[in-house]
C-alpha cells in the first residue's frame, strides 16, 4: 500500500459476478490501491488476485484516449465530437438505405445498468429494432431459460448467505476455485468451522476438485442422464417431498420456446405439455444409476452417494453452477434437471437448500437480464407482449408502435445476419467478440466485407478494435458512475472517483450524445453532470412491482448494495417463500409467482448427446474456458504486470496418460484441429488442472492463440447459447 493518507471508496469490483465489495484508495487523481471492503456482505473483506490489482489496468501503456476513425486503412486521430457525429450520420445513413434493423448494439455483462439502458432505449425504444444483444448470451443465457421454464422468473431464489447454512456444496462442472475464489474460500472456511462437504461433479481435475472432499469425473454432455438418475434415486428411494410436490409442483414435458417468438423461425413444434408424476417416474426407468453409469462413466455408487445427500432430511444442499452446465446444447435442459432434483425433494428457497446459477461477468444480471438488452426482452417483460411494450414506451416517451414486437437476431445469429449482410452497421461496446465468439474465423471474415460499418467502444486495442472503422476511447469502472448486479440480485453503486484519460468518456455518455445527434433529444433529455441519477430513476420504474422493485439510489450510496425485490426498506433474501418473500400472495408456504398458477416445473428432459462427439479423425473432446489470472479475453489484466507474468500465454492442457503416450511434456509445440481450423500451442501437463484421457483443455485469454477459431458454434436451440465446451479436435505433435 502507499504510504500517506488515501481518500478511500466503496465500490463493487469490476472483474467478476461475484461482485465483492472493494475500497479504491485514490492519491492525487489516481487510483492507486484496492483492499477488500469489509462492510460488504458479499466478500467480508476479502478479494481475489484480480480484485486486488484492479485498479492497474486503468494505467496501461497503450489506453486508448482519442477516438480513431479509419481512412484509406489507417487509423487517424479525430475529436470526440466529430467522432460521435460520424456514428450519428453513419446510422442514420444505414437506416436511410436499409431499414432499422439493418443497425444494432452489440454490448456486454460488464455494461453498467445505465449503458445497458441508454442502449436499450435507443435502440428498441427510439430506432425501432430489436437488433439489441450483449455477450451474456455466450454464458449466461441458459441460465435465463432455465429460470423462466421452471419458474416463470429469472434470477436465483436464494444468495450468498446459503452458504452459510449448507452442509453439503455439489459442484456442476463449476471450478469455483478459479472463476468465483472468493466465494470458493466461503464455501472452505465453512468447511474449517462446520465441516461442511464440497463434492466437485466436473469433467476435468481441477484446483476445486482438489479442494474438494471428493471429486467425481463424468463425461462430457452426460450430467443430463447423471441428474435424472439422481431424480430417479430420489423417487425410488421415497425420497420426495411429497406434500411440496402436490402442493408447488406441475409436471411437464416438450420443448417452450419462451415467449421470444422465434417458434417459426426455428420450428419448435414440440410444444410443452403436462404429465403426471407416474408418467414422469416412468420416463426416469431409463435412468436407473447402473445404466447412467454406462453413458457417463460415474459409477453407480457415486451417484447413489450424490443423491443420498439430496434426499437426506438432515442436509442441507447447495447445488452451484456456471458456464459448465450454461454452454451446453442442453443447456435450459440441465438446468431444468437440477432444479428437478431441489424440487422433488423441496430443498428451495430456504437458508441453505438453494440451487444456485452463479454468473461470470459483473453485471449480467443487474444489466443484460434485469435492464433487458437482448433482442426478445424489454426491462420488463418482453418485447412480444403488447402490454409490456405499452408500458415500456410510456416510460420512453416514444409511440408504443415504436417498439418492433418480433425479436431479430441473437448473438450467433446477429454476427450471421452481419456475414449476410442484413446488418451493416453494429456498435460493440464493452465486449472483445474477436477474442470470444466461436468459430471466430468466418465472424472475423464477415466484419471485413464491402459495405459493413463497425464502431467499437473500448479501453485497449483489442482484436474487436482492429476491426473498427470507428474506435471511441471509454472511460474504465470508477472513471464515471455507474451501476452492477451481481450474482445475488444485489445491485451496487459506484461514484466516479477519477477522471478518465484523454478524451475517453463513459459508454453511457457516448450513447446519449449519439441519441441527442439522432434527433432523439426529448427521450435522451439528461444532463450530463446528473444523468447516471436521472436513468437509475427512470429505470426504476419499469421494475415497480413487489417482484422485482429495485433500491432507491441513496440506499445504493450509503449501503454495500440491496438485493431486489426490496420491499418495505428491505432487500429480499429467499424468493417465493413466505416467511422471506412479500411477493408472495397464495396464502401458502411456498409460491412460485413466476408462474400463472403459482407452481414450478418439473420438467422430463432426456440426455441428448452433444453436438459433435469425437470420432476416429478428430478423437479427443476440446474444452475451454478461464484461469483464475485473467478477465475474460485478458484485455485488461493482460495490461497487469504482475498477471501477465503469473499467466502469460494460453496452453493446452493434457492428460498425462495422453501425453505419456505421444512423448509430450510442458512447453512442446502441439496442434490442435478441428473441423474449422487449426491452432499451435504449448503442452501443460500436470500443471494447473488435468483433463480425463482423451480430453483437452484450451483457456480463451489469449489474443495470440485465438482458440475459439476452431471451436464450434452449435447452441441451446431454447437459450440460443452456445457449448464452448465440447467438440471434437485432432491432437499431435506440431
Ligand atoms: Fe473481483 Fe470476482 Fe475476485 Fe471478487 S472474486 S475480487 S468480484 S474478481
Amino acid at each position: 500500500l502507499p504510504k500517506g493518507d488515501l481518500d478511500w471508496k466503496k465500490a463493487p469490483c469490476r472483474f467478476c459476478g461475484v461482485g465483492c465489495g472493494v475500497m479504491v484508495g485514490v492519491e492525487n487523481g489516481k487510483a492507486v490501491a484496492v483492499k477488500g471492503d469489509p462492510n460488504s456482505a458479499v466478500n467480508k473483506g476479502l478479494c481475489c488476485v484480480k480484485g486486488y490489482h484492479s485498479v492497474m489496468a486503468f494505467y496501461g501503456k497503450d489506453r486508448l484516449t482519442k477516438p480513431l476513425v479509419k481512412k484509406n486503412g489507417r487509423y487517424v486521430e479525430t475529436s470526440m465530437e466529430e467522432a460521435l457525429d460520424l456514428v450519428a450520420s453513419k446510422m442514420q445513413e444505414t437506416i436511410k438505405d436499409h431499414g432499422k434493423d439493418s443497425v444494432s448494439i452489440y454490448g456486454s455483462g460488464q455494461w453498467t445498468i445505465p449503458d445497458g439502458y441508454a442502449a436499450s432505449k435507443l435502440f428498441k425504444g427510439c430506432i425501432g429494432t430489436n437488433n439489441v444483444e450483449a455477450n451474456a448470451r455466450l454464458c449466461m443465457a441458459s441460465a435465463v431459460t432455465g429460470f423462466m421454464t421452471s419458474f416463470g422468473i429469472d434470477e436465483p431464489m436464494g444468495c450468498y448467505e446459503d452458504m452459510d447454512h449448507a452442509d453439503v456444496f455439489i459442484l456442476w462442472g463449476n471450478n469455483m476455485a478459479e472463476m468465483h475464489p472468493v466465494l470458493f474460500s466461503r464455501l472452505l472456511d465453512q468447511r474449517l468451522k462446520r465441516g461442511v462437504k464440497i463434492i466437485d461433479f466436473a469433467t476435468r481435475t481441477t484446483r476445486t476438485s482438489m479442494a474438494a472432499d471428493k471429486s467425481i469425473l463424468f463425461l462430457p454432455q452426460t450430467d443430463l442422464a447423471v441428474a435424472n438418475a439422481i431424480c430417479y434415486e430420489i423417487i425410488n428411494n421415497g425420497w420426495v417431498n411429497k406434500s411440496f410436490v402436490a402442493k408447488h409442483c406441475n409436471f411437464s414435458k416438450g420443448l417452450t420456446d419462451m415467449g421470444y417468438g422465434l417458434e417459426d423461425k426455428y420450428s419448435f413444434t414440440d410444444k410443452p405439455e403436462k404429465i403426471s408424476f407416474e408418467e414422469y417416474k416412468t420416463f426416469l426407468e431409463d435412468y436407473t444409476p447402473e445404466k447412467v453409469e454406462k453413458i457417463s462413466g460415474v459409477s453407480a455408487k457415486d451417484i447413489k452417494y450424490m443423491a443420498s445427500f439430496y434426499g437426506d432430511p438432515n442436509k442441507k444442499v447447495m447445488s452451484l453452477w456456471c458456464m459448465g452446465m450454461n454452454q451446453h446444447t442442453r443447456g435450459t435442459w440441465i438446468n431444468n434437471l437440477v432444479y428437478n432434483i431441489h424440487l422433488l425433494t423441496g430443498k428451495i428457497s430456504q437458508p441453505g437448500n438453494s440451487p444456485f446459477s452463479l454468473t461470470g461477468q459483473p453485471s449480467a444480471c443487474g444489466t443484460v437480464r434485469e435492464v433487458g438488452t437482448l433482442t426478445h426482452k424489454l426491462p420488463h417483460g418482453v418485447v412480444a407482449n403488447a402490454e409490456h411494450r405499452a408500458f415500456a414506451a410510456k416510460i420512453w416517451d416514444v409511440p408504443a408502435e415504436n417498439i418492433d414486437p418480433k425479436p431479430t437476431y441473437h448473438t450467433v445469429e446477429m454476427f450471421r445476419a452481419l456475414d449476410r449482410g442484413d446488418i451493416k452497421f453494429m456498435w460493440i461496446q464493452v465486449t472483445n467478440p474477436m477474442v470470444t465468439m466461436p468459430k471466430l474465423k468466418r465472424y472475423r471474415d464477415a466484419t471485413k466485407k464491402e459495405g459493413r460499418f463497425i464502431v467499437v467502444s473500448d479501453i485497449y486495442p483489442t482484436p474487436t478494435t482492429d476491426i473498427a472503422d470507428v474506435i471511441l476511447p471509454s472511460a474504465m469502472w470508477v472513471e464515471r458512475e455507474g451501476m452492477y448486479g451481481n450474482s445475488e440480485r444485489r445491485t451496487q453503486h459506484f461514484e466516479k472517483m477519477i477522471d478518465p484519460p484523454g478524451e475517453a468518456m463513459s459508454d453511457t455518455w457516448q450513447l446519449v450524445e449519439v441519441a441527442k445527434r439522432m434527433g432523439f433529444e426529448k427521450q435522451f433529455y439528461y444532463n450530463e453532470e446528473t444523468h447516471i441519477k436521472e436513468i437509475y430513476n427512470e429505470y426504476r420504474r419499469h421494475h415497480d412491482n413487489d417482484k422485482h422493485r429495485m433500491a432507491p439510489l441513496e440506499v445504493l450510496k450509503e449501503e454495500s448494495g440491496a438485493m431486489w425485490p426490496y420491499v418495505d426498506g428491505k432487500s429480499t433474501q429467499w424468493r417465493f417463500n413466505a416467511k422471506y418473500d412479500p411477493a408472495c400472495s397464495n396464502g401458502e408456504d411456498y409460491h412460485f409467482y413466476g408462474k400463472p398458477d403459482g407452481k414450478a416445473v418439473i420438467w422430463q428432459r432426456p440426455y441428448e448427446p452433444a453436438a459433435e462427439e469425437p470420432d476416429a479423425e478428430y478423437p479427443y473432446w476440446l474444452n475451454t474456458g478461464r484461469v483464475v489470472e485473467h478477465w475474460h479475453t485478458g484485455s485488461m489484466t493482460r495490461r497487469i504486470p504482475v498477471l501477465h507474468r503469473a499467466m502469460p500465454h494460453a496452453y493446452v492442457e493434457l492428460n498425462p496418460g495422453d501425453a505419456k503416450r505421444m512423448q509430450v511434456k510442458t512447453g512442446d509445440k502441439m496442434k490442435l484441429t478441428t473441423r474449422r481450423g487449426e491452432i499451435i500451442l504449448p503442452a501443460s501437463v500436470n500443471e494447473r488442472g488435468v483433463p480425463a484421457p482423451m480430453q483437452v483443455f484450451v483457456p480463451f485469454f489469449d489474443e495470440n492463440m485465438l482458440i475459439n477459431d476452431i471451436t464450434l458454434d452449435s447452441f441451446c436451440p431454447i437459450s440460443k447459447e452456445p457449448d464452448y465446451k465440447k467438440c471434437a479436435v485432432k491432437v499431435e505433435k506440431a
